[in-house]
Order: structure tokens, then sequence, then C-alpha cells
């Protein structure tokens, strides 16, 4: 197979983006990213993802943007000289889209449009899970990397997911063989941030931008002109000191997530929590109305943030530290996601891992265009899948919940029906 491409119609998850990209593989090593596009539906009006909305918008982008990559064919490689005269690519090898986890009716927008153009070209489907695309989106940044391109990092690394629907820490040791450390068990961090923000920000200032991202807007208050950068943080060095209350001069103090169970015990869970803090830093707003200053809510905005963040950070520096005992050492640690792009955060991981002991670890932090939900990253994980022999059957339908991690009811990746396999890579997929 000379090259590999995929036009992909990506409905995701969170259901209000929709996008369609076109991925060229040009050697074992490289890949070119011919087109990528993304709309985002209008949901300003409503203060969060509004099913209806976004529904439409896949209507009435989805085709657009997909007649729109089409006509970039035939492809040319750009990196091979005419003289070599590699013949041009006049249409993809395959087809990959989101087949969950998410909204049924989003989903089975981009589905549905696959199987028209997998039946039309006469191509394999591939039906991507779109948090294994996620947890893939590194490899896929090194490969369009012109510099030095390679399919990195190897596996086993870990992923944090950080986004407007998840909080997720995954072990990915395979291309399908991912297992979740640790979850939200009720709002996702970007969800928190989102709320609290709206608490926070002075009410003319919410009003005056028109935009749904509140967590930068959030950041760019604490933290005017990208100040986080030069921020003098200093991370707690050990447990005891990372669940102190902390007193401030406005009289209120934030609890940090699972400090300490209702049973008075020091809680250790393997999982993230934020609706508690969002519940406190609305409990303080409420409580000092407009009588509050930018001062005090600057503080408010960047006390919440360290200690989601921390929070965040903790779980990481358990996992980090049980995987090294148990003799499966990690030395890359992902982390993507719309809140991956706030500067603080990067800060009170880099330190929180060093105070730890985990200088070692190499941080990576995906471009946004990347590792926010596009489709680009289905591509790619569609290109790792069809590459080992996996394709989808024409039957396949959306689904609403399917986990990455194996060990899950469902299966995980390749529990869900409808996979069929073209040949035995000869790989095995699961070690
Ligand atoms: P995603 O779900 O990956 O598309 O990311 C969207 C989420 O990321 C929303 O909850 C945003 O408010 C959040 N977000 C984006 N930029 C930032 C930032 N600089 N700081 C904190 N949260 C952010
Ligand atoms: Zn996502």
């Amino acid at each position: 197979m000379p090259s590999t491409t995929g036009p992909i119609p990506c409905s995701d998850s969170k259901s209000d983006d929709t996008s369609v990209a076109l991925l060229h593989k040009t050697s074992a090593d490289q890949c070119q990213l011919h087109f990528h596009e993304k709309v985002t539906a209008n949901n300003s009006p409503h203060g969060g993802v509004h099913p209806i909305v976004s529904l439409e918008s896949h209507h009435e982008n989805l085709a657009l943007l997909i007649a729109k990559a089409l006509r970039q064919f035939p492809l040319h490689d750009s990196h091979h000289s005419v003289k070599q005269k590699i013949s041009p690519v006049l249409k993809p090898d395959f087809i990959s889209v989101t087949r969950g986890p998410g909204m049924r009716s989003s989903l089975t927008t981009g589905l549905d449009t696959a199987k028209g153009l997998a039946v039309a070209c006469q191509i394999p489907l591939v039906g991507i899970n779109h948090m294994q695309a996620h947890a893939l989106t590194p490899r896929l940044v090194s490969m369009l990397d012109k510099e030095a391109p390679a399919p990195k990092p190897d596996f086993p690394f870990l992923s944090l997911l950080v986004s407007g629907g998840h909080t997720l820490l995954v072990h990915s040791k395979a291309i399908t063989n991912h297992k979740i450390l640790a979850e939200t068990t009720d709002i996702a961090i970007g969800d928190a941030i989102d709320k609290i923000a709206r608490h926070v920000l002075p009410p003319t200032l919410l009003k005056s931008k028109n935009e749904i991202m509140y967590g930068r807007l959030l950041e760019n208050f604490v933290f005017p002109n990208g100040a986080s950068s030069s921020i003098d943080y200093v991370a707690p060095t050990t447990r005891a000191e990372e669940i102190v209350r902390r007193q401030t001069q406005w009289g209120w103090a934030l609890c940090p997530p699972l400090a300490e169970t209702r049973s008075g015990e020091k809680s250790k869970a393997m999982e993230f929590t934020f609706s508690g803090l969002e519940s406190a830093v609305r409990r303080i707003c409420d409580a000092k109305g407009s009588e509050m200053s930018i001062e005090e809510r600057i503080d408010l905005g960047k006390e919440s943030m360290r200690i989601a963040f921390e929070h965040l950070a903790s779980r990481v520096g358990w996992a980090l530290h049980d995987l090294k005992s148990t003799n499966q050492p990690i030395d890359t640690l992902v982390v993507s996601g719309g809140v991956a792009s706030n500067t603080f955060l990067k800060i009170v991981l880099r330190s929180f891992l060093a105070a730890r002991g985990f200088h070692n670890v190499n941080l990576v932090f995906p471009p946004a265009a990347l590792c926010t939900d596009n489709a680009a990253m289905i591509a790619w994980a569609g290109m790792e899948m069809f590459e080992r022999g996996w394709e989808s059957e024409l039957s396949c339908r959306a689904l609403r919940k399917w986990s990455i991690d194996a060990s899950a009811e469902d299966g995980g990746i390749l529990g869900a029906d409808c996979w069929k396999r073209r040949y035995y890579s000869g790989r095995n997929e699961t070690k």
C-alpha cells in the first residue's frame, strides 16, 4: 500500500464540533494533513452545548466540509520529487468516522455520511472510538513533525485528558489496550472551570464577551497578558501539605477535593471530583454578591484553578508511583483536551511531579488544534486500526457508550460489534 488516506467526517461526543480531515501517510514515519477544518455550533446564547443547535450545525456543515476536502484530490506527495514518479492518489484508501461514545443523533449524522462515502467510493469504513483517538493523538503530532517524524511516543505512556466533557487518566499499552486509572465521578474539569468562571468573572466582563470558552476567559482574567508563565508557584512536597485549607485575607478557604472523607479519614481514591469545588465557589460568590472586589475575584479564580490542578497532579503522581513500584515505569505523560492549553496547569503539573520525584517524566502538550475534538485525530486512529487489519461492517451503529478499557463490561474498543479483520497483522494488539 503506497499511501493511506482518509477524509474523515467526525461528529464528536461533545457534539458541537463538525470536523473533516484528509490525512495522507507518505512514509512509515510521516504524515501530511492536506485538509483539516472544524465548524463549532454557535451555542453561546445557551451558555453551554444545546443538542438540537449542535445537530443542526452538523446537518448544515458536514457535507460542505467534505465537498471542500474532496477538492484536494488528486493528492500529490510533496515529500517526493517529480522525478521519482510517485503516482498521485486519486481517491481515499478508506474512511474513518467517530462511532462513539457520544450523543447518538450527532454520531449518526457523521456515521451515515461516512457509510455513504464508503459505498460510493467502494472503500472500507473504520468506526473509531473517540477516546481512543484522543489517546493516540500525540503519535499523530509526531508523524506530522517535519523535523523528526516518527510515531512517538512508544507504548506504554500515560494520558491525562482534561476537556469540557472528560477528565481521564489513561495508561496506554498498545493501540487497543488502554486502562482507565482515574476518571471523574461527577463533572468534567472543563465544565467545572467554565461554571467557576461564570461565578467569578465580573458580570460586565461576561456580557461583553461572546464566547463559551469561559475557562480561557478565567485564565486571562486571573493572569492578564499571559502572566501565568511568570508565576512563582511552589508545589506542596507532601500529601499533608497538599490538603491544607489555606485561609485567605478575604475570610474564605477552599477545601481540596477528597482531602477528607465524611468519616474524617484522608482519602486516596484514584478518582476525580470537581462539583464540590464548584459549589464552594458559587456559595462564596452568592454570599458576597456585587460587593466582591476585582482583587478578591482574581484570588478566588486563581485559588480554584490551583486546587483543581493539584487534584489532577496528585492522582498522576500516585499513578506514576504505583506503576514504577510494579516495574512498569512511565517516561511520558501526554496532557490533552481544551484545559491543557492553560499555562498555569502546565506549571502546576511540572512543579508538582518534580516535587514528588518525577523530574524525568516527559510532559507532552499536543497543540490545541489537535488535542481538542477534531477530525485529524479520528483519521489517525483510523490509520492505526486500518494498518492492523481492522475495518467496520457497514451495518455498524453509533454507540452512545463505549469504553476504551478492555476490562470494562462492554469489552472496550474491540468489545464492540461489527469489527472485521482483513488479515492478522502478526502483532499482539492487546499486549
Ligand atoms: P474541549 O472539550 O477539549 O473542546 O475543551 C473545551 C474546554 O476547555 C472548555 O471547558 C473550556 O472552557 C476549556 N478551556 C479552554 N481553554 C482553557 C484555558 N485556557 N483554561 C482553562 N480551561 C480552558
Ligand atoms: Zn473529546
